[in-house]
């Protein structure tokens, strides 16, 4: 297992739940909630568009060229939360809608058998395995923003996540109620906002494996003026598929 750059350094040794091609009963992930809002006007400070027809690609003069967009899948304001997805799916759902996210609500998995993974599936070493297909990438065709979105609008993979995070400085903020992180260009200067809704509010990579998240992470309470504020990290995250995880796609 390797470690990778951030603001800190950090390592998830959880490896089992991605790094394992299985269904399990694990804990389901239920949206409830949370309080926070989802957004409206007056969001011009905190992403850099040039009107209110969201979503826009935002030029943050990264080295690549690839562009972010302004909003998270599921959104029309920069602000908003958007919809959760497990990885994989294309359908979003909401926060407060109930839906569980757990392995037999999981599009690719039979019943919620954790042996039953039927795409995605590198479980070579797995005796007899029918599901077998050595893809860690998501296909366009199950990428909830090329689906959702349409045009050229992907899910960024890990090297897109580091390279945002390379070249921008991140600073949390609330805005209209939600909290979140605040990423300026140090480039240009562009700015997009990444909301986040818990301590576990993930954003999806297409990878399967490698870096696979780009988190929020709410600093606990009781530690003064930083108790309310947001660290984002990508993380080594084999959290399982199933788990609900935001969109923020690029193109
Ligand atoms: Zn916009």
């Amino acid at each position: 297992m390797k470690t990778i750059k951030l603001f800190g350094i950090l390592l998830l040794t959880a490896m089992t739940a991605f790094s394992t091609v299985s269904c399990g009963d694990d804990d389901d992930k239920t949206l409830r909630p949370s309080g926070s809002g989802s957004g409206g006007s007056g969001t011009a400070a905190v992403s850099s568009c040039p009107d209110n027809n969201h979503p826009h690609a935002v030029d943050l003069g990264l080295p690549s060229g690839t562009k972010w967009a302004c909003c998270n899948v599921g959104e029309r304001t920069p602000v908003g939360i958007g919809l959760f997805f497990a990885w994989g799916e294309t359908t979003g759902y909401a926060l407060g809608s109930g839906h569980k996210f757990n392995w037999g609500n999981y599009k690719w998995c039979v019943g919620s058998d954790r042996d039953k993974i039927t795409k995605y599936n590198i479980d070579s070493w797995r005796f007899d395995n029918p599901y077998y297909d050595g893809k860690t990438r998501l296909e366009s065709a199950d990428d909830a923003a090329h689906v959702n979105w349409g045009g050229s609008w992907k899910t960024p993979n890990d090297t897109q996540m580091q390279e945002l995070l390379d070249n921008t400085t991140h600073k949390s903020t609330i805005v209209n109620g939600v909290k979140g992180r605040l990423m300026t260009s140090t480039k240009n200067g562009k700015r997009i906002f990444l909301p986040c809704t818990t301590e576990t509010t993930n954003y999806m990579t297409s990878d399967l494996y490698g870096v696979t998240s780009y988190a929020c992470k709410y600093i606990g309470v009781g530690y003064g003026v930083e108790s309310s504020v947001i660290r984002t990290e990508i993380l080594h995250s084999f959290t399982d598929r199933f788990n609900p995880f935001l969109v923020r796609p690029v193109r």
